[in-house]
């Protein structure tokens, strides 16, 4: 089973759902950058008064606040961790930073097109406290208004407002999109279409982690 893996993929392409179905399956630890940014800025801490007016824009957080986090949260980790990484790395200085803490095993992307995305994200809903995810479509929670997990009041993050997504769409293509090749060229990579039942891709996603 690989134990380092990066979930690769568009924002709303259903990293982090199919990251926490491995991580409630398998015991992976999920590290979500966007999660721990999202917190920071809650928290009012100097990483979230930093990130914050470039996460409002849809534009990248600077690599090296993402590399120093991101450094000290694996080095956290006993060696060995089944580790998923979610939202990380974004750029090609972010994933040489990684390479040179550990070795990634697998890169997962998820292949999903630009307005299915934008969709996706404008009617999805997330959890402040346990951040789980949610469309009103398509994985609905029993309440709209609250997680089916946690019982907290779900609410639309504001980069999910549709010119926001179309930006974050924009930057995505610009920065994080090479690392398709980047991976692929290290015989790392494998694409799973992301469209369709979420355990169907779940059941794809399986497989590809043996
Ligand atoms: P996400 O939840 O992964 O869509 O991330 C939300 C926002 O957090 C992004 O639009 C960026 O502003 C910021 N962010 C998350 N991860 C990274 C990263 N690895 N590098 C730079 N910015 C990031």
């Amino acid at each position: 089973m690989k134990t380092k893996i990066v979930l690769l993929g568009p924002p709303g392409s259903g990293k982090g759902t199919q990251g926490e179905k491995l991580s409630e399956e398998f015991g992976y630890v999920r590290m979500s950058t966007g999660d721990m940014l999202r917190e920071a800025v809650r928290k009012g801490t100097d990483l979230g008064i930093k990130a914050k007016g470039y996460m409002d824009s849809g534009a990248l957080v600077p690599n090296d606040l993402i590399i120093n986090l991101m450094k000290e949260k694996i080095a956290s980790l006993a060696e060995g961790t089944g580790i998923i990484f979610d939202g990380f790395p974004r750029t090609v200085e972010q994933a040489d930073a990684l390479g040179e803490q550990i070795d990634v095993d697998l890169a997962l992307n998820l292949d999903v097109d630009d307005e299915e995305l934008v969709k996706r994200l404008t009617m999805r809903r997330s959890c402040p406290q346990c951040n789980a995810v949610y469309h009103l479509l398509y994985n609905k929670p029993q309440n709209e208004r609250f997680c089916d997990k946690c019982g907290s009041v779900l609410y639309q993050r504001d980069d999910d407002k549709e010119d926001t997504v179309r930006n974050r769409l924009k930057v995505y293509r610009e920065n994080t999109f090479p690392l398709i090749d980047y991976y692929d060229k290290k015989g790392k990579l494998v694409t799973i279409q992301g469209v369709g039942d979420i355990n169907e891709i779940f059941d794809k996603v399986k497989k590809a982690i043996q």
